[in-house]
Order: structure tokens, then C-alpha cells, then sequence
């Protein structure tokens, strides 16, 4: 049984669920304990009386405490992600590339550690002096979902502690596999005890315990939409002050196809963005915007090439997509395919459930692809989280914007062109946090901004520079000497 880590200690008791491998479901990785309500308060003490000692602590401590973390995280690569495809089923090399990141991740912020910024100005009154620095905001509460196990919590915990904060970490359920070995070695790393704290357990029990106590000063949330409204509601209507919240929800991005894009680098896009990690990304690119002056040869181009797409275990080599999460996200994904066919959409590819690969019980789908979909389909419109893209067909680059432009969400979108003219159009007029031309709307750097618009995002941006908005309280001081 994996315990939780509470005020420095491994913690006893509580129910347990086992982890399955969707690659495999007769896979069972291991059991994993729930926080009781007891826990949840006590990790939050810890956390509450930890904050001055870390608070406090030097740069270079918390710098050497991120960066052995990072190490080790590095060092243990392909071990961690066989545990992380084993339990998430993302094919192996997506998964490797999300360990590398999150041991990334901890190094950078290993370095802003040692840069906290501050500014120091002249006054508007003679003689004074004016100090804008940045202090911890206290307890952090850390909310994750289960598609990035590992690169998700390490994007809110690495800057959350690197600017003095403490943390309280409750991860996705359906991963608790990676997050009890990141908390395994935050655990052995010289954190003061209740410095950091894994709490594991359902939303509705442990994540709402952490919503709606008023020592949680901040919550840092990646999930639905649904769950986000959720804890906005929760952080404003609490009693005591009001908690800080970020919110990471969900995506509908397109990626526009213009009649000069260069086709091998269009279904790349199409290919990597919409598909790899079974489609189960924020930033997977489910809408394909296409002229007609490309259409026909761009979907015979991409059905070939979701042809030779490789569908099995996570973890056998040559997989290219592995299974969908769990057999709720597997329901959902059909659930999808068959509205949009019911819509007037044609499924020119895929649409089945495989309910075994190589001899293996798992939570395949075979990678699928509308075409003759419009803007209003549901298929278009809702977040689908799995391996299905539609493809619109518009008459032109001003109709494509329009059409990427027609969603409630804005997190990534991406442009194909040759044209240095309609890249700049584009990277301008998209409604989005990221744009990528030439480019999938999936996978980004670490060291720059990550997040979203309208309904995709709310609050500060996360990752980069950027991330000591959230994770850090400005003071302006006035001194006068
Ligand atoms: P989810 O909202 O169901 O769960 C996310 C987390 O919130 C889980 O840890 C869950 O236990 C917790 N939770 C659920 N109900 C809660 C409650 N009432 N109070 C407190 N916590 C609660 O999302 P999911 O299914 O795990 O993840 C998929 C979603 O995440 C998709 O919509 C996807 O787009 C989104 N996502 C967004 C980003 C981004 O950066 N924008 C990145 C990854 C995933």
C-alpha cells in the first residue's frame, strides 16, 4: 500500500484503490490510500507552521533542494516513465518526454529560485524611497488531472516552493502512480517537514477539503472546466479571506491548413497534434480548419497516415498510440464519434473501440476522422479528449481565422503556411494563449508562459518567469531613510 506523505511522515491508514494499467487491464500497478478527512487537515497544519522556515530559507537551500529533485527525476528516466505509461497509457516516447520535462522543470526553477525579482524605484515624494519585492503567499493548494501525471505537478510545485511557499498536493486519482514517487523524492531532499505534503484521494472528498479551508491562501488548478467553475466558486465564497486561484481547463484548438501550407509539415501537424497521446491533451488540435484548395489532398494525405499509426500497449516498443484512460473517458470518446455521425459528419477513418491489442484486455480506439463537419457540430464545439479531430472546410484564409475563432475556448492554435505574410495574419488575429506556425498545437518549452483565453484559462500565466505571478505576493515598501 503507497501511504500519504503528511508533516514529514508517511502516513497510515485510510481506504485504498488499486491502479490499473489501461494498457492491460488484468495489470493492476499497485494499491494507494486515500487521505481521510483527518489527514487532509493535518497536512494542512503542517503545511501552515512549515511556511516560516521555508519562508525563510536561503535561495541557494531552496535552489539546491529543486535541483537535486530535478536530478534525481533525470536520472531515474526510464523507470519513471514506464510507471507513467504503465498507469496513464501514453505511448512510452511521450512518456520519456514528459519525465525529461518534469525533471527540466525542477532545475529551471532550481535557478529562480536564486533570481526572485524586485524593483526598486524612486518615489513621487522627495527623500522617500519606493521597494517592490515578492514574498511567499502561503499555503498552496495543487490540484492536478491525470493526462500529464508527472510534468503537470511539476509545474506547480517547483515554483510554488521555489518562491517560499508550502504545498499541498492532491493529484488526479487516476494517476497516483507518478505523484507518489515525485512525493517519494521531495520527500528525501531536506524540505523542512510539512514543507510539502501528498494528500491522495477523489476530488469531492479531498479536493474540496482543500477548497474550502481558509489556511489554503492559493489553489493552483488543471482540470475541466466543470471542476475550475468549481473551485472558483469555492474560493470566493468560502469562509475567511478569499483564496487566489489559477485555472487550466480545457481546449477545442484548431489548427488552420492554408491552400500554401507545406503538406508533409501540415499532416505532421495533424498527425502529432491530434493524435499523440491518444488525443488526450489540452492542446490536442480537434479541429482542422482546411481550405478547399488543399482539402481533398490534405484528408487523403492524413487518413494514409492514420493508417500506419501504431495503436497498442503503452509500453511495447513501436506503439505510437497507446490506450484512452480508463473505460469513462473510452465511453465518452464513442459517445462523441457517434453524435458526430448523427450530426451529418462522415467518419472517413477509425471510430471503433478495440478491446484488445496483441492478446491484451485494454481501452483501445482506433485514432478517428470526420470530414464534411461545420462549426456548430457538437463535435466541433465540446472538448472530446481523445483521439478525434473533424476536419471543416472553408473557402478561404479569412473564413479558416473566423472558423478558429468560433469557440469558447483559446488555448493553443496553430497555423500551416508558406506564407511569412499570412503567419504574421495569423499569429496576430488568433484568439489563443499559444499560436504555433508550422507547428503542432501540442508541446511546449518550459521556460516561457503556458495557458490560455476565454474559456480556457483564468488567472495568471503558469510556467517561465511568468509563474512567479501566481506563486508570489508583491510588497511595496516606502522608505523613507
Ligand atoms: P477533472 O476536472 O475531472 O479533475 C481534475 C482534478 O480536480 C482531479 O485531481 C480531480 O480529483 C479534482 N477534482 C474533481 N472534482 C473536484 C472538486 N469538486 N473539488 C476539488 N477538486 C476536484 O479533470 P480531468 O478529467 O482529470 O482532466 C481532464 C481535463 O483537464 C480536460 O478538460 C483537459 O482539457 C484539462 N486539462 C487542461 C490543461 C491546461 O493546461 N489547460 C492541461 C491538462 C488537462
Amino acid at each position: 500500500m503507497h501511504r500519504n506523505y503528511i508533516a514529514g511522515e508517511w502516513a497510515e491508514g485510510g481506504d485504498a484503490t488499486p491502479n490499473i494499467n489501461p494498457s492491460d487491464t488484468d495489470d493492476t500497478i499497485g494499491h494507494y490510500a486515500h487521505a481521510s478527512a483527518e489527514q487532509v487537515r493535518h497536512a494542512l497544519a503542517a503545511a501552515e507552521a512549515a511556511l516560516p522556515r521555508w519562508g525563510a530559507s536561503t535561495p541557494q537551500q531552496r535552489a539546491d533542494a529543486l535541483d537535486a529533485v530535478g536530478s534525481e527525476i533525470l536520472a531515474r528516466r526510464d523507470e519513471l516513465a514506464d510507471l507513467l505509461a504503465r498507469e496513464e497509457g501514453k505511448a512510452l516516447s511521450d512518456a520519456r518526454a514528459e519525465v525529461l520535462r518534469a525533471g527540466q522543470i525542477f532545475k529551471f526553477f532550481a535557478g529562480e529560485a536564486l533570481r526572485i525579482p524586485g524593483e526598486l524605484l524612486a518615489s513621487t515624494r522627495p527623500g522617500m524611497c519606493v521597494e517592490i519585492t515578492r514574498e511567499p503567499v502561503g499555503v498552496v493548494g495543487i490540484i492536478t488531472p491525470w493526462n500529464f501525471p508527472l510534468a503537470i505537478p511539476a509545474w506547480k510545485i517547483a515554483p510554488a516552493l521555489a518562491y517560499g511557499n508550502a504545498v499541498v498536493f492532491k493529484p488526479a486519482e487516476l494517476v497516483p502512480g507518478s505523484a507518489w514517487a515525485l512525493a517519494e523524492i521531495l520527500s528525501r531532499v531536506g524540505l523542512p517537514h510539512g514543507t510539502f505534503n501528498l494528500v491522495m484521494g477523489t476530488g469531492r472528498a479531498v479536493g474540496e477539503l482543500l477548497l474550502n479551508d481558509a489556511r489554503v491562501a492559493a489553489i493552483s488548478f488543471t482540470g475541466s472546466e466543470t471542476t475550475g467553475r468549481r473551485v472558483a466558486q469555492a474560493a470566493v465564497g468560502r469562509a475567511g479571506p478569499m483564496s487566489r486561484f489559477q485555472l487550466e481547463m480545457g481546449g477545442k484548438n484548431p489548427l488552420v491548413v492554408l491552400d500554401d501550407a507545406d503538406l508533409d509539415v501540415a499532416i505532421q501537424c495533424a498527425v502529432n497534434g491530434a493524435y499523440y497521446s491518444t488525443g488526450q491533451r489540452c492542446t490536442a488540435s480537434s479541429r482542422l480548419v482546411v481550405t478547399e484548395g488543399v482539402h481533398d489532398r490534405f484528408v487523403e494525405a492524413l487518413v494514409e497516415a492514420l493508417r500506419a499509426l501504431r495503436v497498442g500497449d503503452a509500453r511495447a516498443p513501436g506503439t505510437e498510440i497507446g490506450p484512452v484512460v480508463d473505460a469513462n473517458q473510452l465511453q465518452r470518446d464513442l459517445e462523441y464519434i457517434d453524435i458526430g455521425q448523427r450530426e451529418g459528419a462522415s467518419l472517413v477513418f477509425g471510430g471503433a473501440a478495440l478491446p484488445q491489442v496483441d492478446g491484451r484486455p485494454g481501452y483501445y480506439l482506433q485514432p478517428s476522422l470526420f470530414t464534411d463537419a461545420s462549426p456548430d457540430m457538437r463535435i466541433c464545439r465540446e472538448e472530446i479528449f481523445g483521439p478525434v479531430a473533424a476536419v471543416i472546410r472553408v473557402r478561404d484564409a479569412d473564413e479558416a481565422l473566423a472558423v478558429a475563432n468560433d469557440t469558447d475556448y483559446g488555448l493553443s492554435a496553430g497555423v500551416c503556411t508558406s506564407s511569412l505574410k499570412m503567419a504574421a495574419h495569423f499569429r496576430r488575429h488568433l484568439q489563443a494563449g499559444m499560436v504555433m506556425v508550422n507547428a503542432p498545437t501540442a508541446g511546449v518549452d518550459l521556460h516561457v508562459p503556458f495557458g490560455g483565453r476565454k474559456g480556457s484559462s483564468f488567472g495568471p500565466r503558469e510556467q517561465g518567469r511568468y509563474a512567479s505571478e501566481f506563486f508570489t505576493s508583491v510588497k511595496t515598501a516606502y522608505v523613507q531613510p
